[in-house]
């Protein structure tokens, strides 16, 4: 089911989440959605006749599809279910160890921050249940007890864990690896402009006519307000933020992005949005920059020249990396 979370849903996050600005009616464009990997996953493209624009959307949704099927740990005949239940690991698929390869690099470089064997603690929490609740400190010590970075190691495409009781969830990294495969799909169609985006999880190839592209982001408490815009070509935006996801209880709000430390929802930020090269990268990076804070968060992208962030803190303050500047549009 959580895949594959009511329609509405999904609808909310992509309506939500980030306002986008259209193309011009401008040549051919093909505008497409579907519900995969739980969200509703847009894909725009242009440039080219209405009948290789279809062509090319059908088969990036297709290679989405395929990599949910892979990745999700709700099939119970995914590559990641069949690894949670092994005793120690085995042989995975390329698709497989190349999101595992780079979550790895950001569990270790983000000291834990993002971590892919939470497995247990987002069943524990279950934020797809209809009434959510908070679980007590000895389920929570169970649910975390032999997670972390060393948890996990792959040898070319073999992954060992470190007990078999650990339990896998890609869930912070695997809608951004869809993503990136997605718009490689459209550029071997040769769709030169397109937009993908999977819940908030972004990439924007090319531009429309006669610009890049630009986006809204969203005021993580107010949705109808729009943050501050960036304008980007061949650049991946991602937002990871505690509206998303969540639950209120006496007046405390439980969202989806866990502190590995505590197993309880990280509580340093309402959002982080990062620009970067690829959308995989982005999105781990925005969950273990919203695990890690601003400050710490900042600190870990002066790691990748080749991303920037703006972090949202849970006290409202903006907090951005140097060279936020050079996407933004003043208004
Ligand atoms: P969204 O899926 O809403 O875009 P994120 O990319 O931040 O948001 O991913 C949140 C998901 O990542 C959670 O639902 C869970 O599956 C997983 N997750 C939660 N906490 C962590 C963490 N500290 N490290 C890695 N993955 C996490
Ligand atoms: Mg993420």
């Amino acid at each position: 089911m959580p895949w594959n979370r009511p329609l509405i849903i999904g609808f909310l996050l992509v309506v939500l989440t980030l306002t986008w600005w259209r193309l011009q009616p401008d040549g051919e464009e093909v505008r497409r959605s579907r519900i995969i990997m739980g969200t509703v996953v847009e894909i725009m493209a242009a440039g080219q006749s209405n009948e290789a624009l279809e062509a090319a959307v059908e088969a990036a949704f297709a290679e989405m599809e395929r990599l949910d099927k892979l990745l999700s740990r709700y099939n119970a005949d995914s590559e990641v279910s069949r690894l949670s239940q092994s005793t120690n690991g085995g042989e995975v698929s390329l698709s497989t160890a190349e999101v595992l390869t780079l979550g790895l690099a950001i569990s270790q470089k983000s000291g834990g921050a993002f971590d892919m064997t939470l497995g247990k603690l987002k069943a524990l929490w279950d934020f797809d249940k209809e009434a959510p609740t908070l679980p007590n400190a000895a389920e929570l010590s169970a649910a975390l007890s032999g997670i972390g970075p060393k948890a996990l190691s792959l040898d070319g495409q073999q992954l060992r864990k470190a007990s078999p009781q650990l339990q896998l969830d890609l869930g912070g990294i695997a809608k951004g690896y869809a993503v990136d495969r997605a718009i490689a799909i459209l550029k071997q169609h040769g769709v030169a402009n397109a937009a993908v985006n999977a819940g908030g999880d972004m990439y924007l190839l090319g531009q429309r006519p006669e610009r890049a592209w630009r986006i809204g982001i969203q005021h993580p408490r107010d949705e109808k307000d729009v943050l501050e815009t960036v304008q980007i070509s061949n650049r991946a935006v991602v937002t990871s933020g505690d509206y998303e996801r969540y639950f209120e209880k006496d007046g405390v709000r439980y969202h989806h992005i866990f502190d590995p430390q505590t197993g309880m929802p990280a509580r340093q930020c309402q959002s982080v949005t990062i620009v970067t090269d690829s959308v995989a990268l982005g999105d781990a990076l925005a969950t273990a920059v919203f695990v890690l804070g601003p400050k710490a968060g900042l600190t870990l992208l002066e790691q990748f020249p080749q991303a920037e962030g703006l972090v949202i803190a849970a006290d409202g303050s903006r907090h951005v990396s140097v060279g936020w500047v050079s996407y933004q549009v003043v208004p």
